[in-house]
């Protein structure tokens, strides 16, 4: 059925539990990514039927090379440290090995208690599933580092949040499901020698290329901060906002993971948040960059004890890279906007270009996806002001001095600026029709949104930011 190879579970004990996933009374499927399955993971399901799926992919029956663990963590909540988070509703089933030779982790979310479950029922509600599986496909169609969704069902048991909600279960892949957290994990514990082997597995299965580097340490540090860089670059390119940037949230892959109440900016403004935990906006649309360096510098923390046998020489080591590396995630982020603006090449003036561009987008409240794909395809339409003829004076002169022409400098824009994005308004009107048993919306999202930067007429009315009364106040998490 499927072929598991299964590494995680063969480290030591401390690094996960064995528990099973919770029988459930009537698993149906919702959904299952038929070509991501096939062509991106190689595994044979063609003929395995809905029903045979739905409990496949709810943990009713295990392959037998399964393996199913759920991973010790720890984390800064919000800026407050949990030595003890882990696995709480999740199961790793079992890692596969893609035909592109690529390994993947397999993971049920929703799908039970285990040992870390603490004070929660370790299930999850049919909204967060379908939430994280319309923009998880998403992202990855609009060219971000994620997690992937494979396959989601109903369980078709109740869930107890503020009122009873369907229960589902979503399957999640992911090149690997070791975050800062896991570090933070072992560092927490004192154990230097959990910490070299997770340090030593980490780089073997997503950096190998730094293996025989004099101080592997320090080069994983450099390569999370390069691969976070990116990522949250392109979270910003996009508007998107992802809401929990806890340390046992941050993938040392650079993937992105745990989408909870996450969501894209319609109207811009820098302060935006979603999230209804988030009450004082430390994970807000402006402050993703500086939370990332933050959460890097609690991975830099873990690795004192690897660095240098004497730890003030360890720490001030530290202390360099980090310094070193915190101006990459701003030059991410210029080089990324300056493709939304249509520019090659780099030029001092770039970042007040690209300032001016936001502020003319905030002080109108505009709609920032739209904004940027109507400056590349017809400027003329965008509402004018002194702002923007400034900006647009600007820029023309800039695009004239570069050796590119227009219609490059056009195609560059259209193909980093969107015309779909999964609209938080849409995403719930989505989970609105699904409780419903209507799954049309949810079904129209992920097709349209594996094509988000082509028009497509057929979904003409999934473009546009929500009418003031659609607008959606406060995204729930996960939990
Ligand atoms: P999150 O903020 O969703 O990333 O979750 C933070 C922690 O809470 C993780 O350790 C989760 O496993 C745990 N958790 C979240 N929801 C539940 C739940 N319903 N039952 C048990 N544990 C949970
Ligand atoms: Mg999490």
């Amino acid at each position: 059925m499927i072929d598991f190879d299964n590494t995680y579970s063969t480290l030591p004990e401390s690094f996960y539990v064995e528990a099973t996933p919770e029988s459930v009374s009537n698993p149906v499927l919702l959904d299952f990514n038929r070509e991501f399955a096939s062509e991106g993971l190689g595994l044979n399901l063609d003929t395995t039927s809905d029903a045979e799926l739905a409990a496949l992919f709810t943990g009713q029956i295990l392959p037998k090379s399964a393996s199913p663990i759920s991973l010790a963590y720890a984390g800064h909540q919000f800026g407050h440290f949990v030595p003890q988070l882990g696995d709480g509703r999740a199961h790793l089933i079992g890692e596969i090995v893609s035909p592109a030779g690529k390994r993947y982790d397999i993971q049920l979310k929703g799908s039970g208690q285990t040992p870390f479950s603490r004070r929660g029922d370790g299930k999850s509600a049919l909204g967060p599933v379908v939430r994280e599986y319309i923009v998880s496909e998403a992202m990855h169609f609009l060219g971000v580092p994620t997690t992937r969704a494979l396959a989601a069902a109903t369980t078709g048991d109740l869930v107890y949040r503020e009122e009873p909600l369907p229960g589902a279960i979503f399957t999640r892949v992911a090149s690997s499901h070791i975050r800062i957290g896991t570090f933070e994990y072992f560092a927490a514990r004192h154990d230097p020698v959990s910490l070299r082997l997770l340090l030593d597995y980490s780089i073997d299965r997503h950096y190998p290329e730094i293996k025989d580097e004099e101080n592997r340490s320090l080069c994983f540090l450099e390569r999370v901060a390069h691969g976070h860089a990116a990522m949250v670059a392109h979270w910003l390119s996009l508007g998107f906002i992802h809401g929990v940037m806890n340390t046992d949230n941050m993938s040392i892959s650079g993937e992105t993971i745990d989408y909870g109440p996450c969501a894209f900016i319609d109207n811009f403004a820098l302060d935006t948040v979603f999230s209804s935990i988030d009450r004082y906006g430390r994970y807000s649309y402006k402050n993703q960059i500086d939370i990332a360096i933050w959460n890097l510098s609690r991975l830099a923390s873990c690795l004192v004890p690897l660095v240098h046998d004497d730890q003030k020489t360890a720490v001030s080591m530290l202390e360099e890279a980090i310094n070193g590396y915190a101006h990459v995630y701003e030059e991410k982020r210029i080089e990324m906007m300056r493709r939304k603006l249509g520019l090659f090449g780099s030029h001092p003036e770039d970042e007040s270009l690209i300032r001016d561009w936001l502020h003319y987008l905030e002080d109108g409240d505009r709609d920032f996806t739209l904004s940027f794909r109507k400056l590349g395809e017809a400027p003329e339409e965008l509402v004018n002001n002194a702002f923007l003829t400034e900006f647009l004076l600007k820029w023309e002169k800039r695009r004239g001095n570069q050796a590119k022409d227009l219609q490059q400098s056009r195609d560059l824009m259209n193909s980093v600026n969107p015309v779909f994005i999964p609209r938080n308004h849409h995403v719930e009107r989505a989970i609105q029709a699904a409780m419903e048993g209507d799954l049309s919306i949810f079904q129209d999202m992920n097709h349209f949104l594996r094509k988000p930067y082509v028009e497509q007429s057929k979904f003409e009315s999934y473009k546009n930011p929500p009418k003031p009364h659609e607008r959606i106040q406060a995204t729930f998490c996960g939990t």
